[in-house]
């Protein structure tokens, strides 16, 4: 029997460090996989760019049997969902996205580097080696099972809009999620020992607009209703919604309006980052937001927005999937660490369907969405290793 093929071994230690030396001895075909993804630019918001690298991800799976499948999306780039069969059981969903924030023609100023122990690169880290990762366990296990049938089915979905909200991928990722057993998110780890995200908050994006009435500064100064005072009076009370005791914050983030110095400005306007760790306070800030009322009673006001990504919180089932990872981690020689973040993912949409979710299983590196963008090649081994043992276990 193939020594690797065993799903309990009898001395753990020594098949993890088996599983180890499998991917150590391979490090460079991920590095040449991670490589071509980098260099194929896939922002957002051009549609033929996420296109092309869905299409190149879809040949990449299909070579290890996947059964592919496109989800054609209007205006945004298609979704690439990857079924393979398994042995009877619930699939495992494995979950990310090949989008990044980066316009095309950042590799010319941003190239993608080996360099020492680092690769560099628009969407290295966030992430493009979380796919990669995919691939390559992928591969492991059909090396390692007989036929090269995987112990379950799993299905793999990357999505072209993470960037930008999900708003085209998010009722597919949520049917995928209602059917699986357990959903793995590869976006990138956190911090310098790539820890898991076991939490992450909530998001919601708001508009504060304000009407005034416009007139002449220097003719008619007192027949104007200055929008922007108004707004700034609004700003101070909308910034004191913060809590920090319950890490909910509050940020005015873009404020425009008004035409020329010499006007009073008839409107004016605030975008508004909400961040909530606990779903139950969701109702709560949004009620306060829409409870706003204008000082000026010549002004008005209109909101507009929500909650868009529910809060990720740290359930009993979240919980037992990091122990899963955090003892396939230990049996590999580390000790695989957890936090809690800001950020959002599509992790949050699964989350908050009850089904368990582990987030932060991708590269571990810096710089996401910044030009030092970077992952850390020797960890791309034990990460490779710890995704495969997380889908045959989870
Ligand atoms: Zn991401």
């Amino acid at each position: 029997m193939n020594p690797l093929s065993q799903k309990r071994p009898a001395t753990p230690g020594a098949e993890a460090q088996r599983r180890l030396s499998y991917f150590h001895e391979r490090r460079d075909q991920i590095v040449s996989t991670i490589r071509d993804l980098v260099e194929i630019e896939s922002p957002s918001d051009n549609k033929a760019a996420v296109d092309r690298i869905a299409e190149a991800i879809a040949e990449k799976f299909s070579h290890l049997g996947g059964e592919i499948r496109f989800h054609r999306a209007a205006g945004v780039g298609s979704h690439l969902q990857v079924n393979f069969a398994g042995k009877p059981a619930r699939p495992l969903l494995l979950l990310g996205h090949y989008d990044t924030v980066y316009p095309l023609g950042t590799l010319a100023r941003m190239p993608c580097r080996v360099e020492r122990n680092k690769i560099t690169g628009p969407g290295v880290l966030d992430m493009k080696s979380g796919i990669a990762l995919i691939l390559h366990a992928l591969a492991a296990l059909q090396d390692w099972h007989k036929a090269g049938e995987l112990l379950r089915p799993v299905t793999v979905f990357l999505v072209s809009d993470e960037e930008i909200g999900s708003n085209s991928s998010r009722a597919i990722t949520e049917a995928l999620a209602r059917r699986s057993a357990a959903v793995l998110v590869l976006e990138p780890s956190y911090g310098k020992h790539g820890a898991v995200k076991t939490a992450r908050k909530g998001v919601g994006e708001y508009c504060v607009r304000v009407t005034g009435q416009a007139s002449h500064a220097g003719l008619d100064f007192e027949k104007g209703v200055n929008a922007i005072r108004e707004l700034a009076r609004q700003i101070e009370k909308i910034s004191s919604f913060t809590d920090l005791k319950k890490r909910l914050t509050v940020n005015v983030g873009i404020v425009s309006g008004g035409s020329r110095t010499n006007v009073v400005p008839a409107e004016a306007e605030a975008q508004i980052d909400v961040r909530i760790a606990r779903l139950k306070d969701a109702a709560g800030i949004d009620k306060k937001l829409r409870s706003l009322r204008p000082r000026n009673r010549k002004c008005k006001i209109e909101i507009t927005g929500g909650i868009n990504r529910p809060p990720m919180e740290r359930t009993v089932g979240v919980a037992a999937l990091y122990k899963q990872a955090a003892a396939i981690a230990r049996d590999l020689g580390w000790r695989l660490e957890e936090a809690a973040v800001g950020g959002g993912s599509d992790g949050n949409f699964t989350a908050g369907l009850g089904i368990p979710t582990l987030d932060g299983l991708g590269g571990v590196g810096d710089g996401a969405h910044a030009v030092h963008e970077h992952i850390v090649i020797s960890e791309l081994p034990r990460r490779a290793a710890l995704l495969a043992g997380l889908i045959e276990q989870a």
